[in-house]
Parts: C-alpha cells; sequence; structure tokens
C-alpha cells in the first residue's frame, strides 16, 4: 500500500512486508516466501509463533467465556497471578494490557506509597537512567531516558530525574530527600542491547536499602525466560520491590502485569487503579499457558544454555571484522554493535529471509524464540555473518 492510501496515522516507519501465517520460528509472507524470525516480534513470541500449549488454552476460553469487569472475581486472573508469585520475589500483582500501563502503575505505586502509607508527600521523584526506555504514555515517556521519545509532547509530568547507566557513584549523587524510587532495566533493550554490570545493580539495591528508597526493575522486554532465568533480576541476585512485565508474558496476546512486594499491596485501596480490559480471560489465558510451558520445559534454562552459543558463535564466526565493535547480551537478548548504523544492513538480513531489529542505530539485536531448534539457529547467523562479512570487505 502506497503512502496517502493508508488510513492510519504514519507513526511507525514500516518494513515493506507483511506476513500471513507464523509456525514456531517461521513466518510466511503473502507470496508464500518463508521467513526465519530471529526477533520475535521485539521479544514478545517467547514459544514461538502460535504455540501449541496457548492456542489450545485460548480457543477453550474463546468459546467460554471473553470477558466481566474487574468488578466481578477473574479466576484466570488469581491463577496468573499465583503463577508469577510462587515464581518471584513478588507478593501481588496487578494486570494490564502492555508495558507501558505496566510502568505506569508502578509509577503510581510508587508515588502512593510514599503518599498514603509512609506519609512523605514530598518524597516522589523516580531516578531513571539514561538511554533507557520505558514507554509510549505522558508518564513512560518522561521515566524513559532518550529526548527522541519526547519531542514535541511537552508539557511533560514532574518528578523525574536521569542518572548515567552503569555508574554508581554519579546514581549516589542524585539521590535527594524528593527521592522515592529507581527504576531500571536489567538490559536496556531499546537503548541498545547494554546489560547492566552485576556490581551496579549490587549497589543500586544497597543504595535503595539504606536510604529506604523502592527499587522498581523494568522487565517488560527482559521477563519470562528471555535472559535465561524466568525474571532477569535472578541473574543479580537481588529482589527488586516492584517489577513489571509484558512483551513475553502472553506470547503475543496483549497483556501487562506490575507486582509488588507485600508491604506495598495497601497502598492501591479499592478504587485507587484500575483497567478495563487488564486481565481479561483472554490475556490471562495466554499468560497462564504461557508461563506453564515456560516452567514445565525449563525454558529460562534453555534460554541460558542457547544464548551463551549465540554469543560464542557470533564471536567465533565474526573475529576479525572491522564492522563489529561489540557482542553482547543476557541470555537470549543478544547485540551486535557495528561501527555504523545498521538500518540498511537489516534490510539486507531480511531480503535473505532472516528477521532481526536495531536497538539504537549502531545494534542489531536478537530475540529468538527461546524453542528455537539450534539448526535454526546456525542458519540464521550464517546469514547475518556473510551479510556483516560482505559489507566489511566493501568498505575497503
Ligand atoms: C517495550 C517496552 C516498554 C513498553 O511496552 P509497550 O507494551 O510497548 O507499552 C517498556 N519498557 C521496556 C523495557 C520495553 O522494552
Amino acid at each position: 500500500m502506497g503512502e496517502g492510501a493508508s488510513s492510519l496515522f504514519p507513526n511507525y516507519g514500516r518494513y515493506a512486508l507483511s506476513f500471513v501465517k507464523g509456525e514456531g520460528s517461521r513466518l510466511w509472507d503473502e507470496n508464500g516466501k518463508e521467513y526465519l524470525d530471529l526477533m520475535c516480534g521485539l521479544a514478545v513470541t517467547n514459544l514461538g509463533h502460535a504455540p501449541k500449549q496457548v492456542t489450545e488454552r485460548l480457543k477453550e476460553q474463546v468459546d467460554t467465556l471473553w470477558h466481566t469487569s474487574n468488578l466481578f472475581h477473574i479466576p484466570n486472573q488469581e491463577k496468573l497471578a499465583k503463577l508469577l508469585t510462587d515464581n518471584s520475589c513478588g507478593d501481588a500483582v496487578f494486570f494490564c494490557n502492555s508495558g507501558a500501563e505496566a510502568n505506569e502503575a508502578a509509577i503510581k505505586l510508587a508515588r502512593r506509597y510514599f503518599q498514603k502509607i509512609v506519609g512523605k508527600p514530598d518524597q516522589y521523584e523516580i531516578i531513571t537512567f539514561h538511554q533507557s526506555f520505558h514507554g509510549r504514555t505522558l508518564a513512560t515517556l518522561t521515566a524513559t531516558g532518550q529526548d527522541k521519545v519526547k519531542e514535541g509532547f511537552a508539557p511533560l509530568p514532574e518528578g523525574f530525574v536521569y542518572a548515567p547507566y552503569n555508574d554508581a557513584e554519579a546514581l549516589e549523587k542524585m539521590i535527594g530527600p524528593k527521592t522515592c524510587a529507581i527504576m531500571i532495566e536489567m538490559v536496556q533493550g531499546e537503548g541498545g542491547v547494554i546489560p547492566a554490570e552485576p556490581a551496579f545493580i549490587q549497589k543500586v539495591a544497597e543504595l535503595c536499602e539504606q536510604r529506604g528508597l523502592l527499587l522498581i526493575v523494568d522487565e517488560i522486554q527482559t521477563g519470562v525466560g528471555r535472559t535465561g532465568k524466568m525474571f532477569a533480576y535472578e541473574n543479580f541476585g537481588i529482589e527488586p520491590d516492584i517489577f513489571t512485565l509484558a512483551k513475553g508474558l502472553g506470547s503475543g496476546m496483549p497483556i501487562g502485569a506490575m507486582l509488588g512486594k507485600e508491604k506495598l499491596r495497601q497502598a492501591f485501596s479499592a478504587g485507587s487503579h484500575g483497567s478495563t480490559f487488564g486481565g481479561n480471560y483472554l490475556s490471562t489465558a495466554a499468560g497462564i499457558a504461557t508461563m506453564e510451558t515456560m516452567l514445565e520445559e525449563k525454558l529460562p534454562q534453555r534460554a541460558e544454555e542457547l544464548g551463551g552459543y549465540i554469543v560464542s558463535s557470533l564471536k567465533n564466526k565474526l573475529a576479525g571484522n572491522p564492522l563489529v565493535k561489540e557482542i553482547r547480551g543476557l541470555g537470549m537478548l543478544i547485540g551486535i554493535e557495528c561501527t555504523q548504523p545498521v538500518a540498511d544492513l537489516i534490510t539486507v538480513i531480511q531480503e535473505q529471509a532472516v528477521l532481526v531489529v536495531s536497538a539504537g542505530p549502531n545494534v542489531i539485536r536478537l530475540a529468538p524464540s527461546l524453542v528455537i531448534s539450534k539448526e535454526d539457529i546456525d542458519r540464521g547467523l550464517d546469514v547475518i555473518c556473510a551479510v556483516l562479512s560482505k559489507q566489511a570487505a566493501a568498505a575497503v
């Protein structure tokens, strides 16, 4: 469809590609051409496309009941909440429909806890980090440490300040009498696949403990098995007070979740926050099936092993390539940082029927499904590395 012919707002830059069917790590376009998916709709379809365990549960639910209202008890919500709290440090769950909404809920909970429970209404400021990404609502784009998402949207809500990532000394200096929380990603996804340094995260947790601040971990991209643990904070031996999920939680059904520790539960009293669709029968059915499959098939562990294999393969295959600056990641969230913008390279890789996505201008991001076969991985990496080699040869 040519520009001008579309009835949509042009707020997405889209590739000239569209898919009609998906199965596992494969997608087919309208001409029947098959693609290998190494991005999973941006770390969403962690069980592959149309995973049987989820589609079966969804079909059953579609035939039974879709929606009542959060004015009534929703057994699926209780069940998914229990699955999440039994397998994490969280004690209470709020369900919504997206990542931004989950972070919005986290921001509201942190403020309300200080105002209603702690009794310190002047303590409302949240420290976030440069290059972070937390969403597109007014509060979450303000929390985001990148100017490009804020352009043209002033006035922005108050109460956010930004610290350099992986710099504990600078962070400590920014904590003041108004600070109520630190909000952080364990791997900055949109910012360029930048994993946090373990010592830095230790220090962040320690500072929160010492100064009585809430630690909010944004697990929207990293959560649900992606980084080699069910939740990325487990890689660092810390426990957040609040953490947020969305992308991988419903295998593609829209769902978000915000989890908090017991002391925060009463800060969200009846009527203080809500969502019409949040945690409805369909999205929570997908969430339950996704979590059960993750646990039964030990997919976080698989992500750890296969992620290690991908990084070491890439390091072997790309050794000496002058275009490649660094290969890094955590589990199966992996970045290839190049010395030049990667948009054109990604298009060339796409033309060879492999789907990857950028993370910032210079990083090729890989987020394959956690059930992808090793053969598919090898084939995909061969294509990517051949494109990078060819480009490097052309540059000399
Ligand atoms: C994708 C993402 C969000 C926003 O999620 P939406 O569902 O698009 O609102 C927030 N934080 C992180 C870390 C993300 O990767």
